[in-house]
């Protein structure tokens, strides 16, 4: 998909967006284009805009005091688009890296979104103890992510996607940290 950098009114940067989230925030006037993609153009109801690259707020937002993102079952599940960190199919439930049990807490570096299948198989354990190998590592989601939040966006574009490690041509590993 294609994907729009939204900048504060101050012109700094916050976060990503859909192409189809940026369009919508220019029509309805909370953003204007900073930059298009020469020669193309998205067809509206009644009006036609330049494809944006670079959108910019009209109203300021304010960075929160609180500048990490609270953590939530869905939040997880968000952040790492509902894609099994065991297997990369579809996720629908929130696994403990950690067990809760064993102490693992909850938090944005001790959970990952897990299919239920997975979830079940590795049940209290670590993933090496039930030797399942993670696809992705669990990250914090970034301030950025928390400020798009008070411009009304929702879903998965609260969270941009997490750049994939170059392996080579291998599989995919942990992402260094
Ligand atoms: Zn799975």
């Amino acid at each position: 998909m294609r994907e729009t950098l939204v900048l504060n009114a101050s012109f700094e940067p916050l976060a990503t967006v859909s192409l189809r989230r940026a369009v919508v925030l220019v029509l309805q006037g909370k953003a204007v284009v900073e930059r298009a993609r020469p020669g193309l153009r998205v067809r509206g109801a009644a009006v036609e805009v330049p494809v944006p690259q670079v959108i910019r707020l009209c109203r300021y937002v304010r960075v929160p005091f609180r500048r990490r993102a609270p953590w939530s079952r869905r939040g997880v599940l968000v952040r790492d688009r509902h894609r099994c960190a065991y297997c990369g199919r579809r996720a629908t439930t929130v696994d403990h890296v950690v067990p809760r049990s064993r102490g693992g807490e909850d938090s944005w570096l001790n959970t990952v979104a897990a299919c239920a299948e997975d979830n079940h198989r590795k049940a209290d354990r670590t993933p090496e103890q039930a030797g399942m190998r993670m696809l992705v590592l669990p990250f914090e989601p970034s301030p950025g992510d928390a400020m798009v939040s008070a411009v009304g966006l929702s879903g998965r574009e609260l969270f941009p996607t997490p750049p994939l490690p170059d392996t080579g041509g291998k599989p995919p590993g942990p992402r260094p940290r």
